[in-house]
């Protein structure tokens, strides 16, 4: 299936490493002119390396609504136009459930949701300008099942895929389709995986067998892949949803 993503532009937002690095290289696989950022300028310049063809980066801390803006004011100064933005910026490292504090809270809505809310706010007028476009977030499984993670983390991926939801319909009039992707247990060299499986290959493997029929922990170019489809005309009556890739983990 071609996807027709040919000519297309694309911003990702959290694109330095992980997950947010493949989505870019296979946006631009597919065509895209990819427009990078993160926060760290060295690991965003390796990026635009590693993406290649038709990528450039610019350094933004999505948890501030003015850095969006500005990040988006250039996308339309250099490009011109905006046709799929993926809001992916977030982590799930937070403290166990139980232990929350009030500065915790909000350190954790502000990576996981607000960088998602900023980012949606500043792009939106270009997008609905250019006669619609996608928008696609990266949420988490945690979101959706009490799975032993930080509830701050699932309290805030629960909140991003409620939001999803909820400007699905008002962006509907505006021609901009929003969806989400809802990963599992995903593996790449210096991400959480990697490092709980150096730790204890065990436990990560009795995890396996117990949780995931699938038995496997999940790459990045998975959840890539879900992105790109969201984000093409392929996915043209598809909006409001969030896509779970996960190698069947969740129950629900
Ligand atoms: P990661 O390796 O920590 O990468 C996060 C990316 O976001 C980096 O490029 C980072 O670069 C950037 N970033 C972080 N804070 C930012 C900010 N305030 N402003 C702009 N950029 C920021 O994360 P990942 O594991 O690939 O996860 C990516 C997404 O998938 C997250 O939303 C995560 O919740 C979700 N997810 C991951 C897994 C998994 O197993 N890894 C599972 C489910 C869901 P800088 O630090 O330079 O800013």
């Amino acid at each position: 299936m071609k996807l027709r993503l040919d000519g297309k532009v694309a911003l990702v937002g959290g694109a330095s490493r992980g997950i947010g690095l493949a989505i870019a290289k296979t946006l631009a696989a597919e065509g895209c002119t990819v427009v990078l950022s993160a926060r760290g300028q060295e690991g965003l310049d390796a990026a635009v390396i590693e993406v290649g063809r038709a990528a450039w980066g610019h350094a933004a801390d999505l948890s501030d609504p003015e850095d969006c803006e500005r990040l988006v004011a250039a996308v339309q100064a250099r490009l011109g136009r905006l046709d799929v933005l993926v809001a992916n910026a977030g982590s799930g490292a937070s403290v166990a459930p139980g232990r929350e504090t009030p500065d915790e809270w909000r350190r954790v809505m502000e990576l996981n949701l607000f960088t998602a809310t900023n980012l949606i706010g500043a792009a939106r007028p270009l997008l609905a300008r250019e006669g619609g476009g996608a928008i696609v977030c990266v949420s988490s499984i945690c979101g959706r099942e009490a799975l032993g993670a930080p509830v701050t983390y699932s309290a805030a991926k629960a909140a991003l895929d409620a939001t999803i939801n909820g400007l699905s319909r008002p962006f509907a009039a505006e021609g901009i389709r929003i969806n989400g992707v809802a990963p599992g247990n995903i593996l790449f060299p210096g991400g959480t995986w990697d490092r709980k499986s150096a730790e204890n290959p065990e436990a990560v493997a009795a995890m396996l067998a117990r949780d995931v029929p699938q038995g496997v922990l999940g790459r990045p170019e998975d959840v890539a892949d879900a992105v790109a489809f969201l984000a093409s005309p392929r996915a043209g009556f598809v909006t409001g949803a969030v896509l779970v890739v996960d190698g069947g983990q969740t129950r629900t």
